[in-house]
């Protein structure tokens, strides 16, 4: 049964890998937004940022056996797919970025993408968000801030990782009422603190829609605006777009869009290979010379020829269904259905973000903001029962984390809110 399953795999899975429920389903297929357990029961998966064209994509698994019975390899040998699948990588970047790196995960993307930007600038300094996350590799990690996810976030920070003030409109320092002139006022003090004691910028990362805090937008202007000033100082801008881009916002191919900036290395994974490890660095040539002259870069599965047909065929998917479309339709359908329920259950402090990147914020009280910790994680327990993946985010683990495959019908959106409504209603 599911909870023996579960004992073995607490024996010999490490336990830092942490499941979604302590007493979790046994699931076993996957189809579109659904997931099913071993004895047929749906589960309506609402937290997925993965698995974007759906889960059990036909199309993905034949092209997958394709390719896999003709051909896989490293990128060390000269064949068509890594060619084609750079090509249309460079495509979708912004003109100029033109130049690709092929990865398998979103930390290596983010720690590659750091590696860059040291030797494209000779500097280490490297400007990250609060309540960020980036990824677990050794750089990843560094500048990832939250401490939902390291509590030890803000005190193990190497010297070369110097932490911006949060730029969350809902919950920052300004709460609501700050300009965008005053949060840049933050980067511009800690870009300051540098010049001060003559240190040199290698760059800044961030998410360009706030994901760990809930799909928050940053204040208009805030990324032309630090942009600016970090490449006023020879530093390169890093765009993580591993959870928020790739359509995910409906409105937007990519978070950066948004704020109507171009970065200089954009980080992509997850969605790409819709559960397939892959992942990608974006940039312009000139930003990877250096790293040229120092050596070289090789991943053993990086590039490889399946890697490749399951990133070009997850991007037929999206097109074919058009799914970014959907995200958009869908998305704003359910941000409607949610904001509603601010009117009723004074628990909703807040409905954040775009697309099929959104996040219901609960709090105790709307003055003090008082994040509903325990609420939140109740909430997500009584949705399972109901036939609900659903999942905390955020520093407080007080936010829904709302990021179905793209894919999510209008009655899947409906069915959520319905059963968040109930949830609410009956009391948890
Ligand atoms: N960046 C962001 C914004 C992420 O959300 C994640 C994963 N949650 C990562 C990087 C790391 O990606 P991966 O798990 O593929 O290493």
């Amino acid at each position: 049964d599911a909870a023996g399953l579960f004992e073995r795999r607490r024996r010999h899975f490490a336990r830092p890998q942490k499941n979604y429920y302590r007493k979790p389903p046994e699931i076993e297929r996957g189809w579109k937004e659904h997931l099913f357990d071993v004895e047929g029961r749906a589960y309506l998966d609402m937290v997925n940022n993965v698995t974007i064209v759906g889960h059990g994509h036909p199309r993905l698994s034949a092209a997958i056996g394709r390719q896999w019975s003709l051909l896989n390899t490293n990128s060390r040998f000269h064949y068509a797919a890594v060619v084609e699948f750079c090509e249309r990588l460079a495509g979708l970047a912004p003109e100029g970025l033109d130049t690709v790196f092929l990865v398998n995960s979103g930390s290596e993307a983010n720690d590659l993408a750091i590696r860059l930007a040291w030797a494209a600038s000779g500097a280490r300094n490297m400007l990250s968000l609060l309540e960020a996350y980036h990824g677990w590799t050794v750089a990843s990690d560094a500048v990832s801030t939250s401490i939902a996810d390291n509590p030890e976030a803000l005190t193990t920070r190497p010297g070369w990782v110097h932490p911006v003030v949060s730029p969350n409109t809902y919950r920052g320092p300004f709460r609501g009422a700050g300009s965008t002139g005053d949060y840049v006022a933050t980067v511009s003090a800690k870009l300051s603190e540098l010049d001060d004691k003559g240190q040199k910028l290698a760059g800044f990362i961030s998410e360009t829609v706030y994901g760990n805090a809930g799909g928050i937008p940053l204040p208009p202007g805030y990324l032309e605006a630090a942009y600016a000033m970090v490449r006023a100082r020879g530093g390169v801008t890093i765009a993580d777009e591993v959870q928020v881009g790739y359509g995910r916002l409906g409105h937007y191919f990519w978070g950066f869009e948004e704020q109507g900036v171009v970065p200089d290395i954009i980080t992509v994974a997850k969605g790409m290979g819709n559960g397939h490890p892959l992942g990608a660095v974006i940039t312009r040539r000139e930003i990877t010379e250096a790293l040229e002259k120092e050596g070289y870069f090789f991943s053993s599965s990086g590039g490889s020829p399946v890697g490749c047909v399951v990133g070009m065929t997850v991007l037929d998917i999206l097109h074919d269904e058009a799914l970014q479309e959907n995200a958009r339709m869908v998305g704003d359908h359910l941000k409607a259905r949610l904001q509603a329920l601010t009117d009723r259950f004074p628990l909703v402090g807040a409905v954040h973000g775009m697309g099929l990147y959104l996040g219901v914020e609960f709090v105790r009280d709307r003055e003090t903001l008082e994040p509903a910790t325990e609420e939140t994680a109740a909430i997500c327990d009584r949705l399972l029962d109901l036939g609900v993946i659903m999942q905390p985010t955020g520093d407080h683990l007080n936010v829904l984390k709302i990021k179905p495959p793209l894919c999510l019908s209008r009655e899947s959106a409906d069915f959520f809110a319905d059963m968040l409504a109930k949830v609410l209603e009956e009391g948890w």
